[in-house]
Order: C-alpha cells, then sequence, then structure tokens
C-alpha cells in the first residue's frame, strides 16, 4: 500500500508539518501506528492511533510502511520497551577489579530510561556519562 501522508501540527517542531502513517513493531510484536512527521522523524503526536480506526478506514495494519522493529529484542523487565542487556556487576568495575569475566554474563534486560536514568543514576552515579 502506498504511503499515507498528511499535513498535521507536529509536537516536537511546534508547526505544521507532512506527516506520514507507519509503525512500530513493539517486542511482544505488536504494531503501534502513529504520525511520523518528515522532518524531524519523530512520532508527530503523542497518542497511537488505535488499530480499530485504522482498519475502519479501510487499511491493513500489516501493510503499513515499519519504522522500528524491535521484535527480536527482549523487552525491559519493569516496562517491556525494548531492552538493552544490563550487567549487574558494572562493566568497570569487572575490569578494574579484574573480576572473573562470568561477571559479564549475568544481567536482565532494561530499557535505556530504566537502565540509565534510573539504575545507573542511583546506583553508581557518574560511572556512567549522560546522553541528553
Ligand atoms: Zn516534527
Ligand atoms: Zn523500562
Amino acid at each position: 500500500m502506498d504511503d499515507l501522508r498528511k499535513v498535521l501540527f507536529c509536537l516536537k517542531c511546534e508547526q505544521d508539518r507532512t506527516v506520514v502513517l507507519v509503525r512500530n513493531i513493539t517486542s511482544s510484536g505488536t504494531s503501534q501506528v502513529f504520525w511520523m512527521c518528515e522532518t524531524c522523524e519523530k512520532r508527530a503526536e503523542k497518542k497511537f492511533i488505535k488499530h480499530e480506526i485504522i482498519e475502519g478506514s479501510g487499511y491493513v495494519i500489516d501493510e503499513i510502511r515499519i519504522k522500528e522493529d524491535y521484535s527480536n529484542q527482549t523487552p525491559c523487565i519493569i516496562c517491556g520497551e525494548p531492552g538493552e542487556f544490563h550487567h549487574w556487576m558494572p562493566q568497570a568495575f569487572i575490569k578494574e577489579y579484574s573480576l572473573n569475566s562470568k561477571w559479564y554474563r549475568i544481567g536482565d534486560f532494561l530499557c535505556h530510561h530504566h537502565h540509565v536514568d534510573i539504575w545507573h543514576d542511583i546506583v553508581t552515579p557518574g560511572l556512567v556519562p549522560k546522553k541528553e
């Protein structure tokens, strides 16, 4: 199916922009459909569009252009967003204290927010440089 476009107020650009209908596939395999601003490539409005609305307009969810596919990623154990591997023993300490490399294998999956902004911020402040 052809990309669907329209003009919509983009929250990030704070002005009217051309937006295109796209979807992200979450780690649980469901599609989150939204209007993406073609200028900043962010979600133009906060909400995702309900599947019933899209199907009710005669469109097929699976044919909408995919922006991000997180279906192969392990979800964050806290919130379910796409996760990254979090080492229980900070990697910097494994090196610094010459610990057994098996420490690299133990951990769990956290999204970037819960990993860096929450866990590292509270437990190891200053150890991981902050990305804005
Ligand atoms: Zn924008
Ligand atoms: Zn999370």
